[in-house]
């Protein structure tokens, strides 16, 4: 089962203008070849398929455990998605209605790289690469087999790891490049855990290929704060009470990759503390929530006092 927080696994900084473009370079990573759809879906349903899940619980207990945290990266993407593509928070978005939208107010979004993430989503996320095409089944690999499952789990996050650096690279706004930071810090993780379920299973120290691409953590600002809380070290059990058994891989003497600030490695209960879900606000003319929402906001108002 999965249990829903209404968080975000980071806090993104506001973004300084509206940058449609932006927003679909960040797309990339939400439904690129290596984006969170490809992890979260790979992850997922290897951990369901998987076979004599209480003889190799530290494994299993490591593909379920990622898999919720790979459908947290799902939801920061796309709220960073979002909040590039509305620009900063409009005063007057949820007063009013749209007014007069007869001098078409939308002219430069038919300029946008990804016109339809407006005209059909109203300035939101969908499953699509950065050109706007549809995530699909033929990423999600699911063998049966733990070894070539792992394997390509490896390949996956270092694949993740270019994306993220390719795309931090054209982004100049705040939050879009917070959204890289903070994946980076973790997909270096995931990197690393399957590194080790594959050296305790085989024996190859394939760690030793990490990082991939070349480049430390060190050298991007954006991942900063976080490898000072240690979170290059720790891996989440997004779970009450389960999925503990990954300690025998994620800790167990481990250390942090060279490259990083030093520590062992640990594993939390729980999930990390994270950040507010940034509130978009209306843009009427746009009809999002409504040209006219005043009402609808009256009717939830009722409701939630009903609800107290
Ligand atoms: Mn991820
Ligand atoms: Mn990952």
């Amino acid at each position: 089962m999965f249990m829903r927080v209404d968080k975000l696994q980071a806090e993104l900084p506001v973004p300084k203008k509206a940058d449609p473009n932006a927003a679909a370079a960040l797309q990339e990573l939400l439904g690129g070849k290596y984006g969170e759809m490809s992890t979260l879906n790979n992850y997922m349903f290897q951990s369901f398929n998987f076979r004599s899940k209480e003889k190799l619980r530290p494994f299993y207990s490591l593909v379920a455990a990622i898999t919720a945290e790979e459908l947290g990266h799902v939801e920061l993407v796309s709220n960073g998605i979002a909040m590039l593509a509305n620009g900063p928070d409009k005063k007057d978005g949820d007063a009013g209605d749209g007014g007069d939208i007869s001098d078409a107010p939308f002219a430069d979004m038919s300029d946008m790289r990804l016109a339809a993430a407006f005209l059909s989503n109203g300035g939101g996320a969908t499953p699509v690469n950065s050109n706007g095409v549809s995530w699909n089944n033929d990423f999600v690999t699911t063998t049966g087999n733990v070894v070539t499952d792992l394997l390509h789990n490896f390949h996956l996050e270092c694949g993740a790891r270019l994306h993220k650096l390719r795309v931090y690279e054209t982004l100049t706004d705040p939050t879009g490049r917070e959204v890289c930071g903070y994946l980076l810090v973790r997909g270096s993780v995931h990197a690393h855990a399957y590194a080790l379920a594959l050296k305790q299973i085989t024996g190859v120290a394939i760690e030793k290929m990490l990082p991939t691409p070349n480049i430390n953590l060190d050298k991007i600002p954006e991942c900063q704060k976080y490898l000072q809380e240690g979170s290059h070290r720790r891996l989440y059990t997004f779970s009450p009470d389960d999925y503990r058994e990954m300690a025998g891989i994620w800790g167990n003497g481990e250390m942090a990759l060279p490259g990083d600030p030093p520590g062992e490695l640990e594993v939390v209960d729980g999930m990390p503390e994270g950040g507010k879900i940034h509130q978009l606000t209306g843009v009427p003319s746009a009809f999002t929530p409504d040209y006219a929402p005043e009402e609808m906001f009256e009717i939830a108002t009722k409701l939630y006092k009903a609800s107290r």
